[in-house]
């Protein structure tokens, strides 16, 4: 299968944990003949390495005066939000879900919980999981994809990265839905998820897909080989996968 891909739309920058500026990953997304490329730093509640609420103006105003100097790319300014309740919340205030063009949605570990019960019940009990048999795995599964599911449902959620990574969720259960909500499910060239196994499951349900980089220095902007490889892989179809050339839905 032939890919071409245009787009990257998960890349990290100085204002989460990423290396490089704003600008140096505009310039490695141009140097790889990208025509898109979307700034996504972590959610304001990442410990130790989220966006500050304060350097929003600071990003948006970078961001648009980097779109006039550089009219051969398209810039957009994201976020890629942490689920911090079983509810499905995520950790972008009401009033700040307007100011990005993209919305991406992923499930990290050192996270400020929506409430202490939330802190447990979707972070310690998925770290414990695998030491400690104290809870069905099964409904810990179920429960994890609900959350995500929900925060489809109340978000203007565009991408789930990384789907699987870090925490256990019904792949088939979580695509249905994505399909349903028009969310796109991210083959992560970081994490190597979602695994080919996985993309399989999800394809079989009708769900559309993004190579994404996650980059988190400018050199690995663009760098989509292990996603490609994943896609390959599985056989996706080009034209279901949101950044390639072919996308057609
Ligand atoms: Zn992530
Ligand atoms: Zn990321």
């Amino acid at each position: 299968m032939e890919y071409r891909l245009i787009a990257d739309y998960h890349t990290h920058t100085r204002y989460s944990h990423g290396k490089g500026t704003i600008e140096q990953n505009v310039m490695a997304a141009r140097r790889r003949g990208l025509k898109r490329i979307a700034i996504t730093d972590h959610g304001f509640n990442h410990i130790g390495m989220g966006m500050r609420l304060e350097d929003i103006d600071r990003m948006r105003r970078e961001i648009d005066s980097l779109r006039k100097k550089y009219d051969d790319i398209e810039i957009l300014f994201g976020v890629e939000a942490n689920l911090i309740s079983m509810e499905g919340d995520i950790d972008i205030p009401q009033e700040y879900i307007g100011v990005f063009d993209i919305i991406l949605m992923g499930f990290h570990k050192a996270v400020m919980p929506f409430s202490l019960k939330d802190g447990w019940r979707l972070f310690l009990k998925n770290a414990l999981r695998s030491a400690v048999p104290l809870c069905d795995a099964e409904k810990l599964r179920y429960d994890n994809t609900m959350a995500m599911i929900r925060a489809m449902e109340r978000y203007p959620i565009h991408t789930i990265t990384h789907p699987g990574a870090k925490i256990d969720i019904d792949t088939r259960l979580l695509a249905k839905h994505a399909v349903k909500h028009k969310v796109f499910l991210e083959i992560n060239s970081s994490h190597g998820f979602m695994t080919e196994e996985y993309v399989r499951i999800a394809m079989e349900e009708g769900a559309l897909f993004v190579i994404n980089s996650d980059a988190h220095t400018p050199e690995n902007v663009g760098n989509m080989a292990r996603g490609l490889m994943i896609a390959q892989r599985a056989g996706v179809p080009p034209d279901r996968i949101l950044n390639s050339q072919d996308f057609l839905y």
